[in-house]
């Protein structure tokens, strides 16, 4: 009898990696797909494909995981993390790419009962129906306490070689993880930028203010201060020489940037579609995170350089700029 053929979701995490090798044991020829957008990235699917060596696809999620973000059909977990609605769209794709290649099944690593809200019986149903791959999706490490699905029943895949893990218990994979010579995996719970609480507000902000289709926006929510001005300027403040650089670097159509004249400081990146405050309040903003003089100003007045389409423009600032004024506006 021919060999099953399927692809399996890995992220890197070590459910996902012994999926995988369970699959292989059960006599299935398997791939792996993983997704990456500025929210998390193929680094860790990476990684354990090369040590699994299993073959590799990276598909961009971003359009997907944005739309999501904007309208997500099941809500959110505890941030902004669309997990019922974005597993079931990376299913889907990984279905469509099964379908594609002609192949039997997709797979993935839950196991029942390990995340309340998006691992209980309900919602993998809700996932096998949403992502049109009824019958087709295995979960080789709790497959025996789900229904058989239709490589099971054809015989092309032995489930009596699936498992039957449940809950949030991690012994058997942690002796699983030495049976196949797993030593390197992230924890469970990482990897993801939208299940952070500090990360969700940023989003949060962006998404009522500039909305998230200029993708450089998003690209930037990983990096800098953020501060919202009562008028309603969005205000993107570089921490170090590093961010400083990335702000100078999406700095283009669409943006003023905004960096001292006089004293050393950071640049700041202004959304020219929210920048409704008056220049000397943003000039006064970054004034106040800017330090020394620049050698050779000593005499000259302080300012700030305004870099916007219509060309630079300085706007002068007091001697003394204080941060107190500014910190209820920060984004935290
Ligand atoms: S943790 Fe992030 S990547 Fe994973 S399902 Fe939830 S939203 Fe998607």
């Amino acid at each position: 009898m021919r060999k099953a053929k399927g692809l399996s979701l890995l992220s890197g995490g070590l459910d996902s990696q012994l999926a995988v090798c369970v699959l292989r044991e059960a006599g299935a020829e398997v791939e792996a797909v993983t997704f990456a957008s500025p929210f998390f990235s193929a680094d860790a699917a990476k990684k354990a494909a090369a040590a699994l060596d299993v073959p590799l696809t990276v598909v961009d999620f971003t359009a997907d995981v944005i739309s999501l973000l904007k309208d997500p059909p099941h809500g959110f977990g505890g941030a902004v993390n669309p997990c019922i609605d974005c597993h079931a769209t990376m299913i889907a794709r990984a279905g469509e790419m099964m379908r594609a290649r002609g192949w039997d099944f997709v797979a993935t690593g839950e196991v029942l009962n390990q995340r309340p809200m998006s691992q209980n019986r309900q919602s993998l149903g809700v996932v096998e129906r949403s992502s049109g791959l009824a019958g087709r999706l295995v979960r080789p490490l709790c497959a025996q306490l789900l229904e058989p699905t239709v490589p099971e029943t054809e015989g092309l895949l032995d489930r009596s070689k699936l498992l039957a893990l449940s809950g949030r218990r991690r012994e058997t994979q942690m002796a699983l993880a030495r049976h196949y010579g797993l030593h390197d995996y992230p924890s469970p719970a990482g990897g993801c930028k939208l299940t952070e609480k500090g990360y969700a507000r940023r989003v949060r902000d962006l998404m009522e203010h500039e909305g998230l289709d200029d993708l450089r926006l998003v690209r930037l929510l990983n990096i800098a201060r953020r501060f919202r001005l009562p008028g309603g300027t969005g205000v993107i403040l570089g921490r170090d020489a590093e961010e400083n650089a990335m702000l100078s670097a999406a700095a283009g159509k669409g943006f003023v940037r905004v960096s001292p004249k006089t004293m050393v400081g950071p640049v700041a990146l202004l959304p020219e579609a929210t920048f409704r405050d008056s220049p000397e309040t943003v000039a006064r903003l970054v004034a106040a995170w800017s330090g020394r003089v620049k050698d050779g100003c000593a005499g000259e007045t302080p300012a700030v350089m305004f870099d916007a389409a219509d060309g630079p423009r300085a706007v002068e600032v007091p001697r003394e700029c204080k941060r107190e004024e500014f910190l209820q506006w920060q984004i935290l």
